[in-house]
């Protein structure tokens, strides 16, 4: 009942486009399709990474919206497509059921950490929220989900935005580290999750970490693709179509 009122009170507008109405329009929601196969640039070994769009135009500028610029409402939509993603996984021919195994009950979803003094300024861990909304959706759906915050990020890490690809892995090494109230139950393999794949080197550090504490990754699902490069070999996947 409230809803209606506070959109007259607080007109809503799309996080993508600007456009008055829903949070994200249907025109930017199809910015965030079915997940493929991206093959980030400092990533060369490791659980396979599936996006739903590629960063850029309206796309980028609604996960800027949601991470930057306090459009934490963003979160249900985001989320949502998430949930979408990680069901297409499962049920996809040929993904072998990376997203949520059969017979295993459920999935994890591990968030990709940021630096507690960059989530104290944005208002939260963004990529956890998202995580909770995708669960919560999966759930609505009838499908058993929770999120495992299995990660964090030691302080002395500087944000990676415009450090190029060597600085990046240089500037995560040893730097994420597990938390351990965060760990799923033991034998429950995870899907990382992050808002957006560049190098691949957050991915990497992550997956590595989770691996030394004996828990499975069988995918890294994240919603947007920046400068990922084609696989090496058709056999390997489609690469990043331009949305
Ligand atoms: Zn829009």
């Amino acid at each position: 009942m409230l809803r209606p009122l506070l959109d007259l009170l607080l007109p809503v507008e799309c996080g993508g486009c600007g456009v008055p109405g829903p949070l994200l329009c249907t025109d930017c929601e199809v910015l965030l399709g079915a997940p493929v196969r991206v093959y980030p640039l400092c990533y060369e070994a490791g659980p396979p990474v599936y996006a739903l769009g590629s960063y850029r135009g309206r796309l980028r500028a609604a996960l800027l919206a949601y991470k930057e610029r306090g459009r934490r409402d963003l979160a249900g939509p985001l989320g949502g497509a998430l949930a979408s993603a990680l069901l297409q996984l499962r049920l996809g021919p040929g993904s072998g059921g990376v997203g949520i195994p059969p017979g295993s009950g459920g999935v994890w979803l591990v968030p990709v950490p940021s630096r507690w003094s960059a989530a104290a300024r944005r208002g939260g861990q963004h990529v956890e929220l998202l995580a909770q909304r995708a669960a919560a959706a999966l759930a609505g759906g009838g499908v058993v989900a929770a999120v495992a915050p299995a990660l964090r990020v030691s302080s002395g890490v500087r944000d990676s935005v415009g450090l190029a690809a060597a600085a990046r892995q240089a500037n995560l090494a040893g730097r994420v580290l597990p938390r351990r109230a965060g760990l799923p139950p033991a034998g429950t393999p995870v899907v990382l999750v992050d808002d957006v794949v560049t190098t691949g080197a957050t991915a990497a550090a992550c997956t590595a970490v989770l691996l030394r504490m004996g828990v499975e990754v069988p995918a890294i699902v994240v919603l947007a693709a920046a400068g990922c490069h084609a696989p090496s070999s058709p056999s390997e996947g489609p690469y990043q179509p331009q949305r």
